[in-house]
C-alpha cells in the first residue's frame, strides 16, 4: 500500500507537470473522472449505460429487441440529466490551455460532449457521443435532441415517479413500466432500429478513429491523461504507445491508474483543483 502523497510531493509534481505542459504540443486523453464534477455519473468505460445497471453490451443491444427497448426507456429518462450537464472548471481549463496554444488535440473516452461545451476544439470522441444516434439498418446519423422531441410526443405520460429517481437523476424503473415505453425508429429508412452513437462493451472502436488517435499521439511532445483509471484497453493502448516511443506521459487522476508505472509525472489529486491551477500558471 502506498502512502498518500504529502503536500510537498504534490507541489513538486505540479511544478513538473507545469514544465511539461509549457513545452506545448500536448495531446490530452480524458476519461469519466473529468466529468464527475459536472454531475455525470461515472461511466464504466465504453458504454452508454449508467453504472448502476449491468452495462449494455453490443451483442444484447443488437440481438435482443426487448433489451434494446428497455435501454431506450432508461435512456429517455436519463437524457434529462445528460442534456442538463454543464462543463466544469476542468473542461474549461483544457479549453484555456488549448486556446493558449499548448494543447494540440483532445482524445476523450467521454460521450457527454462537455469538452466541446468547455471550449475545446478538434476533439476526437473515442467512444462516440450521446448527442447522436445511428441507424442499425441504414447507418443514418441523426441528432439525439430531435429523437427526444419524437419520443416525448410518443410518450406523453411515460416517466418515473419521483420516488423512483435517485439523487443523481438515475432512474430505477420496473420492467413493466419499461415495457410500456414507446420507441420510434429511423426516419431516413422508415423504421430501422436506432442505437446511440457510442461504443458499447463488446463493440470495437472504428479502426480509422483508432488510427487517427495513434497518429495524434505520435505527433505529440507529451500525453496528458485526465480522469481515467485506464482500465479499458481502448484508452490504455495510447499510454503504452507513447511510452514505447519515449513520449512523456503525465497522469492526473484521483486514485491509482493502470498507467502509473508508465507515467513520468503522476498527480493523485482532484482535477477540479489541479487543472484550474495549471491553466492559471500557463494560460492566465
Ligand atoms: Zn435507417
Amino acid at each position: 500500500m502506498t502512502a498518500a502523497p504529502t503536500t510537498n510531493q504534490r507541489a513538486g509534481s505540479l511544478d513538473a507537470l507545469t514544465e511539461l505542459i509549457a513545452d506545448g504540443e500536448v495531446v490530452v486523453l480524458s476519461g469519466a473522472g473529468l466529468s464527475t464534477d459536472s454531475g455525470i455519473p461515472d461511466y464504466r468505460g465504453a458504454t452508454g449505460s449508467l453504472r448502476r445497471h449491468t452495462p449494455m453490451t453490443y451483442q444484447t443491444f443488437t440481438r435482443d429487441p426487448r433489451g434494446r427497448h428497455r435501454y431506450w426507456a432508461r435512456s429517455y429518462v436519463g437524457w434529462r440529466q445528460i442534456r442538463g450537464a454543464r462543463p466544469n472548471d476542468g473542461h474549461r481549463a483544457v479549453g484555456d490551455l488549448q486556446a493558449a496554444g499548448l494543447v494540440d488535440a483532445v482524445i476523450t473516452q467521454n460521450v457527454d460532449g462537455l469538452h466541446q461545451a468547455g471550449g475545446a476544439t478538434g476533439v476526437v470522441e473515442l467512444h462516440g457521443g450521446l448527442d447522436r444516434t445511428v441507424c442499425l439498418n441504414c447507418g443514418d446519423v441523426a441528432g439525439r435532441a430531435e429523437l427526444d422531441v419524437r419520443l416525448r410526443a410518443a410518450n406523453p405520460t411515460f416517466g418515473p415517479r419521483v420516488d423512483e429517481v435517485n439523487p443523481d437523476g438515475d432512474a430505477e424503473l420496473p420492467d413493466e413500466l419499461l415495457d410500456g415505453f414507446v420507441m420510434v425508429g429511423c426516419l431516413a429508412c422508415g423504421d430501422g432500429p436506432l442505437k446511440p452513437d457510442v461504443v458499447f462493451f463488446g463493440e470495437t472502436v472504428p479502426r480509422d478513429r483508432v488510427e487517427q488517435c495513434f497518429a495524434l499521439v505520435e505527433g505529440a511532445a507529451s500525453l496528458l491523461v485526465l480522469g481515467s483509471s485506464l482500465t479499458v484497453m481502448s484508452g490504455y493502448r495510447f499510454v503504452l504507445h507513447a511510452a514505447k516511443l519515449g513520449i512523456p506521459v503525465a497522469i492526473v487522476n484521483s486514485g491509482p491508474t493502470r498507467g502509473d508505472a508508465k507515467a513520468d509525472v503522476r498527480i493523485d489529486s482532484p482535477l477540479g483543483v489541479v487543472l484550474p491551477e495549471l491553466a492559471r500558471r500557463l494560460a492566465g
